[in-house]
């Protein structure tokens, strides 16, 4: 049996690229002209433009590309399924390997955050307009960004006490550390947008605004509606009342020593890293098809391994 591999709750699974071994990645990058990495981005991110400025080291260059279309860049370079999209497209991969985009993504969020590096700007001038967002996940973040650099005043509304939302309180933290999230939601700070915790926004709080935007999240689990027998029993969560759970309690968190999760997508994978870094003596993936078939990410997959979780 290989040996069980002990990590802390909130320490990331996967390392970066140095500054080296970041600009011999670039280096591999073909430069192509019809840049199919960046057609293969539903972000419009533009891979192809942000790596050629790393490797012509322009770091700043490269997070301001990542930033322009995409405020969440630090947060999507960890948890964007880019294997099956920018990497797949990939035009190396017909020669040996994809470019790790990814990770040169990641490396040049990181850039900017240990150099303080300012890559959105604010328009000075103003539009009349006073906008609110309802929830402070992913979309209204998105959502208010944009609006901001339009010259729109934003507030956001957030019931809970941190914004976020899924990123925040939904994906486990070695796969999606905090201090990620809140980089990139201090981008959206920084645009001068406002923020309202605590707080949930009621047709009057509304009332004073030209437009609404509602990202309220998908924070009703389905598992009633899939007749799975049993859900209401005591021990049985949905992944996202488990995730949130343990995000908020952490190590006085109780898994239960003994967890089965069912299925084999990310978040079952959180659930089951989560189950073992908090404690869980057995923790067991059940899913219906190969490790091969499942949906997660491989390297997430085998991180739960070798922290001791079994597939079955
Ligand atoms: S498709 Fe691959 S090799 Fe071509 S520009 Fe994009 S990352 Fe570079």
């Amino acid at each position: 049996m290989s040996k069980v591999v002990k990590a802390k709750y909130t320490a990331e699974a996967v390392q970066g690229f140095t500054h080296r071994t970041a600009l011999e990645e670039a280096a591999r990058c073909l430069l192509c002209h019809d840049a199919p990495c960046s057609k293969g981005c539903p972000a419009g991110t533009d891979p192809a433009k942000f790596i050629r400025s790393i490797r012509f080291r322009n770091v700043k260059g490269a997070a301001e590309t990542i930033r322009e279309n995409n405020v969440l860049g630090g947060t999507c370079a960890r948890v964007c399924p880019y294997d099956n999209l920018c990497e797949e497209a990939c035009s190396r991969c017909g020669i040996d390997k994809p470019i790790e985009i990814g990770k040169l993504q990641r490396y040049a969020i990181e850039q900017e955050k240990l150099f303080k590096m300012k890559t959105l700007q604010a328009p000075a001038e103003k539009k009349a307009a006073k906008i609110a967002c309802v929830g402070a996940g992913p979309a209204s973040l998105a959502c208010a960004a944009e609006l901001a650099k339009a010259g729109y005043k934003v507030t956001i509304f957030e019931r809970e006490a941190k914004a976020g939302g899924v990123l925040t309180y939904g994906i486990t933290p070695s796969r999606l550390p905090q201090a990620v999230v809140d980089h990139d939601i201090a981008q959206v700070k920084g645009l001068g947008v406002k923020f309202v915790f605590n707080k949930e926004a009621k047709a009057e709080d509304l009332q004073p605004f030209d437009a609404v935007f509602v990202g309220a999240g998908l924070w009703k689990p389905s598992l009633d509606a899939h007749g799975f027998k049993g859900a209401n029993l005591k021990g049985v969560y949905s992944a996202i009342d488990f995730l949130k759970e343990a995000r908020t309690k952490k190590k006085d968190f109780d898994p239960g020593n003994r967890v089965v999760v069912v299925g084999g997508g990310d978040v079952a994978i959180d659930c089951a890293v989560t189950a073992k870094l908090l404690g869980a003596d057995d923790v067991r993936i059940l899913y219906r098809r190969s490790i091969e078939e499942a949906p997660a990410n491989i390297n997430e997959f085998h991180y739960a391994l070798s922290l001791g979780a079994e597939d079955c």
